[in-house]
């Protein structure tokens, strides 16, 4: 029997306030348990799997920036890339109050995970600030983010690390860094540099399609599901927490089949209408007001998961399905579109139920993959329409589904485990083949 290794073995000290290292490692937890199955599982060769434990670098930065009354602050950014055994680091920047050290290790390493299961020539990474992005003015978000890439210095670049939007940031703060990036570099290297980051905006070298990706992947994949288990989407009701990027592109692509949604949850608060919710009102309303609070009938956290629906998207934080609020979901189906919804406890109480999830590490791979395509684009210097990504989207994303479903028939498991032994087969073969330096 192998020493079961976890995902982090040295957690950083305890911070000051115990609720929000506690709420930090939760998806430390969590992540270590979902690798330790999927490694027992499959009997991951013991080497990998301690390579695959920890990431491979770490970078903490603290730097300065001056806000607009002339005083100055000190922000923490953080760069984590778990492992680059497939191609250069891949994965985004989180602006976030509560951001830690280890939750960013964690979210690096289902990037690694997620590229090999998308079959994908990148490895993973994760960075981000530790700020709320609510309490800065734009001048002050833009110098913060320059100064950010400014500290990272050569620790991203093209064929190294390519950051990406991810929770808080978007393709504003992508054309930010890609100019800090490009104003700091030589001037013979600067056109190779726009690779540097993906999620850019269409006009700054972004792709056509990137905005909405993770949401189309999302809808691609309920798509696959319902075909395959008779479920007519245009007669479906599906509700959805986070209306962000994800959640609101999610949203409105599944309404374009006729699909209700019928509740929404964000960090303003849950609102309820049977008789259907306008997913692209609401996108305009949250860019007004700043939340979905006050578009309709408000709902309390319990009442919002407790909803019966036909489908529930989970597209915001971590850690939002639990032991407490698992029994409640009234759903078929559960395509996470974030990162990490759903703990070991809830997994377990959703397959008791019979509710299928299509587990994060696919569902929500649309994002990288469209972000891979925006990376081919700027090298090659010829850019796609929105048909052509879309259709490379699509059979990236649904080529990814079906290995999850053979792996999951084969050894009569889980989606999540089977998803998980996609990639840790993907990557063993690497290491096996190459083998360890020197
Ligand atoms: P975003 O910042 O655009 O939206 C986040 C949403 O979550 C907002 O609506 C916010 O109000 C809501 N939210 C925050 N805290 C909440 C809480 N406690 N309860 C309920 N709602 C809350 O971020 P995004 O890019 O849409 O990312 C959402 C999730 O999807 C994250 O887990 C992210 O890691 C994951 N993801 C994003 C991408 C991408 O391409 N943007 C790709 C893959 C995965």
């Amino acid at each position: 029997m192998t020493k079961a290794l976890s995902l982090l073995e040295q957690p950083t000290k305890p911070r000051d306030r115990d609720t929000t290292r506690e709420r930090a490692l939760l998806p430390f937890l969590l992540a270590q348990r979902q690798f330790d199955a999927a490694a027992d599982q499959m009997g991951l060769d013991v080497d990998v799997r301690r390579i695959l434990s920890r990431p491979m670098n770490e970078l903490v930065v603290h730097f300065p920036v001056r806000m607009d009354d002339g005083h100055v602050e000190m922000f923490t950014g953080y760069r984590v890339q778990h492992n680059n055994a497939l191609g250069p680091f891949k994965g985004g920047l989180r602006f976030h109050a509560d951001l830690a050290l280890d939750e960013v290790r964690v979210l690096a390493a289902w990037m690694t995970w997620k590229c090999a299961i998308a079959r994908i020539p990148f490895g993973g990474a994760k960075g981000g600030i530790q700020l709320d992005p609510t309490r800065y003015t734009k001048s002050e978000l833009e110098r913060v983010t320059r100064r950010f890439c400014y500290a990272l210095g050569p620790n991203i670049g093209p064929d190294y690390d390519i950051p990406a939007p991810d929770v808080n940031t978007d393709g504003q703060i992508m054309a930010w860094i890609l100019d800090t990036y490009l104003s700091t570099m030589p001037p013979h290297e600067r056109q190779r540099g726009m690779a540097v980051v993906t999620g850019k905006p269409v006009d700054s070298g972004g792709s056509q399609g990137r905005e909405k990706a993770t949401g189309q992947g999302v809808v691609f994949l309920i798509e696959r599901w319902a075909a395959e288990h008779g479920m007519d989407l245009s007669n479906c009701t599906f509700i959805v927490q986070g209306y962000g990027n994800v959640g609101s592109w999610a949203a409105r692509l599944l309404a374009r089949h006729g699909a209700k949604l019928v509740a929404v949850e964000d960090a303003s608060g849950a609102i309820r209408d049977s008789k259907g919710i306008d997913a692209e009102r609401l996108v305009e309303y949250v860019k007004r007001h700043r939340g979905v609070a006050g578009y309709g009938p408000a709902i309390s956290h319990v009442a919002f998961f407790g909803t019966p629906a036909d489908i529930l998207i989970p597209a915001a934080m971590a850690h939002q399905l639990t032991a407490a609020t698992a029994p409640l979901v009234d759903v078929t189906l559960v395509a996470e579109g974030a990162n990490g919804p759903t703990n070991p406890e809830a997994d377990a109480i959703l397959a008791a139920r019979g509710i299928h999830v299509i587990p994060d590490v696919l569902c929500n791979a649309g994002g990288v993959i469209v972000s891979y395509f925006e990376w081919l684009q700027n090298r090659q210097g010829d850019y796609w329409d929105l048909a052509e990504v879309d259709r490379k989207l699509h059979a990236k994303i649904t080529a990814a589904y079906d290995r999850v479903q053979a792996a999951a028939r084969e050894r009569a498991l889980d989606w999540r485990t089977a998803a998980y032994i996609v990639a840790l087969n993907h990557l063993e073969a690497v290491y096996k083949e190459r083998g360890i330096f020197p």
